[in-house]
C-alpha cells in the first residue's frame, strides 16, 4: 500500500490513543483471554479511572478434560472472577455460551447489541478475528461479532483488538506487569506452574520486543479501528 495514502488516512482519521478512554468495554471469548491479551493495560485503565466492563461470551467448559463441562465452567467462572478482581475490573457479564464455538453468532450478536446499549463504551476492546490461521471459532466469532455490532452502533467508538498480527498501537505496561502476572495465574485450571514458566519466557519477550518501540520495559500491543474501517476500507490493514 502506498505510503501517501496510508499518511492521508492518519491525517484525517487519526486512531485514539487506547488509554484516554473511561467506559471500558472488554468482550472476550474464554476466562482467561483479557489477562492474557491486555491484563496489563486492563490494570492501566483502572488506575487512570476508567470503569472497565467484562463481557464473557463463553462459559470455558471446554478448559479442563478430565472434568464434566458443567464442573469446568463453575471452576472457571471462579478463576475469572478472581483474575478480574485483582485488575480491579468493575463488573463482568457472563452470557454463557458453550465453549467451543457451538451456538449461532446472530444470538451473541444480539445479546451484545443489548449490552453495548446499555453500557454505551467509548471502547471496546475485544480479540482480532482476523488473526491469520486464527481457527478457534470463539475467537472468531467474538472479534466479528464486536466489529459487526459496533459497526451499527456508532462509527465513533473505537475497536482496539489483541492477540493481533498488526499492531498500530502499544500500550506501555511497566508498572502492571505483575498484576498482569497475579491475574493470569488466577486461571490455575489452565495455567500451572510448569506452563506459567514456559509462557513468562515467551510473555516478556515479547512485550519488551513492543517495549522498545516506545521506549518502556514492558508494553501489550493492539491494533486500533474505528468501525468505519471495518467495511470496505481498503487501507484496513495497513492503518
Ligand atoms: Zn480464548
Amino acid at each position: 500500500m502506498d505510503e501517501r495514502i496510508i499518511n492521508h488516512i492518519k491525517n484525517i482519521l487519526p486512531i485514539p490513543k487506547i488509554e484516554d478512554h473511561r467506559n471500558v468495554l472488554c468482550v472476550l471469548p474464554h476466562p482467561d483471554d483479557g489477562e492474557i491479551g491486555a491484563g496489563g493495560t486492563i490494570a492501566k485503565l483502572k488506575s487512570l479511572g476508567a470503569t472497565v466492563t467484562y463481557i464473557m461470551v463463553t462459559d470455558g467448559s471446554a478448559g479442563i478434560r478430565d472434568k464434566s463441562r458443567e464442573e469446568t465452567a463453575e471452576i472457571r467462572k471462579k478463576e475469572q472472577e478472581k483474575a478480574a478482581e485483582i485488575l480491579g475490573v468493575d463488573k463482568i457479564i457472563w452470557l454463557n455460551y458453550p465453549d467451543g464455538g457451538d451456538y449461532r453468532i446472530e444470538d451473541l450478536k444480539a445479546d451484545l447489541k443489548k449490552h453495548v446499549d446499555t453500557i454505551d463504551p467509548d471502547i471496546v476492546i475485544t480479540v482480532d478475528p482476523f488473526l491469520p490461521y486464527e481457527a478457534h471459532p470463539d475467537h472468531k466469532n467474538c472479534g466479528l461479532a464486536v466489529a459487526h455490532v459496533m459497526m451499527f452502533h456508532s462509527m465513533l467508538v473505537p475497536i482496539a483488538l489483541f492477540f493481533t498480527a498488526y499492531p498500530n498501537q502499544y500500550v506501555c505496561v511497566d508498572k502492571y506487569w505483575q498484576k498482569k502476572f497475579e491475574a493470569i495465574m488466577a486461571h490455575k485450571s489452565q495455567i500451572s506452574e510448569e506452563i506459567l514458566d514456559l509462557y513468562r519466557g515467551y510473555f516478556e519477550l515479547k512485550a519488551s520486543v513492543n517495549g522498545e518501540k516506545i521506549g518502556c520495559k514492558y508494553a501489550e500491543a493492539f491494533k486500533v479501528m474505528s468501525p468505519i474501517m471495518f467495511h470496505a476500507f481498503e487501507e484496513a490493514l495497513w492503518v
